[in-house]
């Protein structure tokens, strides 16, 4: 490991301490950023969707401003509006303008599909600083995870509409699976072209329609792939792979630009389509991971209150294995979600 990595890995441990000492202390900061699954609603039925859970109604326009609202108040810095695809909702307009309006940075995630140039233009009104679009290989491929011969054409388009009549950082994000993995390079040079402010590169969730579908996990020769793709890959896109897997072991201080650890309860969480809060939106929304309902309280009340699991760092102590791991201080247990299928440690997986 890098000296200079050395060193990003105590500022990490040194925050995790110093908002540990806020905990014992009764305190507690705003999350960073706050996730809203805005909808269920989606316009493609890809195979390695994550979308799982008893989802009562939507929220109304009314119902997610207030609760801007009350981010904005609270002092949360970042809104990111996922789905489902965001961009189905009618008031998907008004709801990211409003909060932009309330000094939150607001992104969102979608498939393009939807986004022409009438769309792309009326994004532009609204003050969005992000926006990422799915890209899950090259055409084929993509049209064949994505179930629609006019997925990947559309995403394209939606990318250099976007770039043509927005201010916002424009970003792509694939899902790597047996299905895709060897489409990376041509897709790098896909996305290189279109200039594109950063790639960011996951892998399956166990979730949702993926969660009993071996057929899209990697093995661990794929895995060493990936991981030594984006190692490869620096020094000709800006690539960042998803915190699913927050530690990699030897790989860690080469894949990464800084060291990760999952962000739940103590940075971010997310707000699920009726209302309901979690930790964050690969988790499904299911009665396990419901932190608190905004319909009968506050934001803050739940978040002050909540989200103890992941402050006291439970996982570690509970799991018997974690507990002995020499690892623990720097993997934390790994991702929540993956533990789904018990694919979360990193040793397992490489
Ligand atoms: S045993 Fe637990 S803490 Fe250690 S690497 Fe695996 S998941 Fe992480
Ligand atoms: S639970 Fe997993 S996917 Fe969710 S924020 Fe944590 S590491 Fe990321």
């Amino acid at each position: 490991m890098s000296f200079y990595y050395s060193l990003l890995r105590l500022r990490q441990k040194s925050f995790l301490e110093s908002i540990d000492l806020l905990y014992a202390h009764g305190k507690v900061n705003p999350p960073n950023t706050v996730v809203w699954d805005s909808t269920k609603k989606c316009n493609l039925d890809c195979i390695h969707c994550g979308s799982e859970g008893n989802y009562g109604g939507e929220l109304s326009t009314e119902e997610i401003k207030s609760i801007i609202d009350q981010l904005s108040s609270f002092g949360v810095e970042h809104f990111q509006i996922t789905g489902g695809e965001p961009t189905l909702r009618t008031d998907f307009i008004d709801i990211s303008t409003y909060a932009g309006k309330r000094g939150l940075k607001t992104s969102f995630a979608s498939n393009g599909y939807s986004i022409d140039e009438d769309k792309a233009k009326s994004i532009s009104k609204a003050d969005v600083s992000l926006i990422q679009i799915s890209i899950d290989g090259t055409e084929g491929i993509h049209n064949s995870i994505r179930k629609n011969p006019e997925s990947f054409e559309r995403a394209i388009n939606a990318i250099n509409l976007l770039k043509k009549h927005t201010n916002a950082k424009i970003t792509a994000s694939t899902i790597v699976m047996p299905q895709n993995i060897k489409s990376l390079p041509e897709l790098k040079s896909i996305l290189k072209s279109l200039k594109i402010s950063f790639w960011n590169i996951g892998t399956v969730m166990p979730v949702g329609k993926a969660k009993n579908n071996q057929s899209l996990f990697l093995s661990g020769e794929q895995f060493r792939y990936l991981l030594q793709f984006i190692i490869d890959s620096r020094k000709d896109i800006r690539v960042e792979l998803g915190e699913n897997y927050p530690y990699l072991l030897r790989y860690d201080a080469s894949v990464r630009k800084s060291p990760k650890f999952c962000p739940v309860g103590i940075l971010y969480c997310c707000i699920g389509t009726d209302g309901h809060v979690r930790g964050c939106p690969d988790q499904p929304d299911t009665s396990f991971y419901r932190e608190g309902d905004l319909k009968t309280e506050t934001f803050e009340d739940i978040w002050r209150a909540r989200f103890q699991r992941y402050r006291t760092r439970q996982i570690i102590k509970e799991d018997e294995k974690c507990s002995s791991c020499d690892n623990k201080a720097d993997c934390f247990g790994g991702c929540w979600v993956m533990r789904e299928r018990d694919l979360h440690c990193i040793f397992d997986v490489l």
